[in-house]
């Protein structure tokens, strides 16, 4: 399979020229999804380890003012009166505080203050023995419970040992608190535009969000830990989220920022990166197409010429100016050409010169020999008599190849001479029939003029216009069989008078046609064996016509016979 060169260079170029530049493309949009992924990566992993310290911090100052409060003087139980008097105190002293009570050891609550109610009447007071806040306190440890979602918002129970100076447990001290301030640090949390952070209790109960009109007693699912991770969010919305535990207090911290903004930068420089691309691409496209152009025409207009020399026409150098080594190359190209022409030329003088030469003795051979066959140098035996004519044969086909050879000599040096003037065919062919006559009536062919009633006069050199019917006339005797007939006939067409020369001959195949006005051509078939010729006529006439503004074709069938046409303008 040939690929065009212009194709490989074009494909080359884009390749080369192209090829990187995607790579570095992709490479780019790659690395960029890569350092855009580590700095959402950063972005919210730092804002969860923030809100992480300030919620542990928020529950520490909580833990601490509860826990550390309760140091009593009291040996024994602690009076009902002192106990309502301090519990009160208390929920004075710690506003997230919404309930507390005292528990005795036997795990029944002896006092309890609610923050909306007020002092709870006995009924109302229940049995810690099994809880375990209860537990864990009575045994002397303090007892912090994990966030959870009350009706009131989230909320941690607390729960300490009270002690007397001994450091003996005398009592247990329990409470409530909400977590309101959780809300307000989820609420001063900023992640872009729309991003939010929201808190989840052990049981995946949403128990806090920045954005608050979402918070509900909702369970959500509480997959694993995960950074920037990228999913679809409980409330719908594709999201690149990032969750964090927050130590004992079992919350679980959730940052979740929409795709849409959380993407948007990369989003904008992607779009400028393939709007430069595209930009580039479209620049290299151009500049390949030129260069392919730049580098294809000049092998093209080479070929062109290369072309022209191979039907041996020396006469058409190529321009090329490319500046480079191209351009010495169709230089080269061009001296090889006036080197040929110059061969050719001498080649053409030299057949010239020898044909002229040739014609001198040969001339002289033809007037000495009829001068012996005369009787001028004594009587010719009739056995010397046959010799001698078979010599006056031979030498007139030397004649006329050395007069063939010269006029082609002269048609290719350009100097066949031709001077057009108005002329009736008629006339000629009526010369060429007569001179002719000798000839057909030696094979009983018959000649045969069919004129049109109105004869134009055509533009043409008579003596010219006479060889050439010489030659087609000569050879539709010489290619046909005895008794045949040689016809000339005319058409007319709007400008042109067309000659045709017909005869019932051997014809000529449709092979040998495209060569027959060729130089040297002869057709070698059993029938044209023993004809003798030089291979030079068709040329002429060819050349002869075409000097005269004419154009010659022939159609001809093997067997049937050939018709040589030509024609000529029209005065
Ligand atoms: P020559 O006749 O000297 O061989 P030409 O150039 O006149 O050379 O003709 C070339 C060839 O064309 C001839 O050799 C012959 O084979 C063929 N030819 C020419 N005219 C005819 C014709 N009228 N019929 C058949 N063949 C022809």
């Amino acid at each position: 399979m040939r690929i065009r060169l212009q194709n490989k260079i074009f494909l080359t170029l884009i390749l080369v020229g192209l090829g990187p530049l995607v790579f570095l493309g992709v490479l780019s949009v790659y690395s960029l999804n890569l350092f855009h992924q580590a700095d959402l990566e950063t972005i919210e992993n730092n804002l969860l380890n923030q809100k992480g310290v300030e919620v542990t911090e928020l529950l520490t100052r909580i833990e601490e003012t509860f826990l550390l409060q309760v140091a009593f003087e009291q040996v024994a139980d602690i009076e009902l009166s002192q106990q309502i008097f301090l519990l009160e105190q208390f929920l004075k002293d710690l506003p997230a505080l919404d309930e507390v009570a005292f528990i005795s050891l036997s795990g029944r609550q002896t006092s309890a203050v609610d923050r909306e109610f007020g002092l709870l009447p006995d009924a109302e007071l229940q049995d810690y023995g099994q809880i375990e806040q209860f537990q864990t306190a009575r045994s002397g440890r303090n007892f912090v419970s994990p966030v959870h979602f009350t009706l009131a918002g989230p909320a941690i129970t607390l729960a300490t040992p009270v002690r007397n100076r001994n450091g003996t447990v005398i009592a247990v001290l329990s409470g409530k608190m909400n977590l309101k301030d959780l809300g307000r640090i989820l609420r001063a949390s900023y992640l872009g535009q729309s991003g939010y952070v929201y808190a989840l209790d052990t049981s995946g109960v949403l128990v806090g969000h920045s954005q608050p009109d979402r918070i509900s007693g909702v369970g959500l699912d509480r997959p694993g830990r995960a950074i920037a991770a990228r999913y679809q969010s409980f409330w719908g919305e594709p999201v690149v989220g990032s969750r964090k535990p927050v130590g004992r207090l079992g919350l679980t911290l959730v940052a979740e920022w929409p795709v849409s903004e959380a993407d948007s930068v990369v989003s904008t420089v992607r779009d400028q990166l393939l709007m430069f691309s595209g930009i580039i691409f479209f620049i290299a496209l151009v500049a390949s197409v030129f260069l392919t152009f730049r580098i294809v025409r000049p092998i093209r207009m080479l070929a062109r010429g290369t072309a022209l020399v191979a039907e041996g026409k020396f006469d058409q150098p190529v321009n090329i100016k490319t500046g480079d080594e191209i351009e010495g190359l169709g230089a080269a190209f061009n001296d090889m050409l006036a080197g040929l022409k110059r061969l050719e030329e001498l080649k053409e003088e030299f057949v010239f010169i020898a044909a002229h030469e040739l014609r001198t003795p040969v001339t002289a051979i033809k007037g000495y020999l009829s001068m012996v066959m005369d009787g001028d140098a004594g009587p010719v035996s009739p056995e010397a008599r046959e010799m001698i004519g078979q010599v006056i044969a031979a030498n007139k086909r030397l004649t006329q190849l050395v007069e063939d050879l010269l006029q082609v000599a002269r048609s290719e040096a350009g100097r066949l001479q031709i001077e057009v003037a108005a002329v009736e065919v008629s006339g000629p062919v009526a010369e060429v029939f007569r001179e002719l006559a000798p000839l057909a009536a030696e094979k009983q062919i018959s000649l045969v003029y069919e004129p049109e009633a109105q004869m134009p006069k055509i533009m043409a050199d008579s003596q010219r216009l006479r060889e050439v019917l010489v030659n087609l006339v000569g050879n539709a005797i010489k290619y046909t069989p005895s008794a045949g007939t040689v016809t000339i006939t005319h058409t007319l067409a709007a400008h042109e008078l067309v000659t045709h020369v017909s005869d019932t001959g051997f014809g000529i195949s449709a092979e040998a046609q495209k060569r027959l006005f060729e130089k040297f051509y002869r057709v070698a078939t059993k029938a044209t064996a023993g004809i003798t010729g030089t291979g030079l006529g068709l040329f002429i006439v060819k050349q002869i016509v075409e000097k005269m503004n004419g154009r010659i074709w022939v159609e001809s069938e093997e067997g049937r016979g050939s018709t040589f046409s030509f024609s000529l303008k029209i005065v």
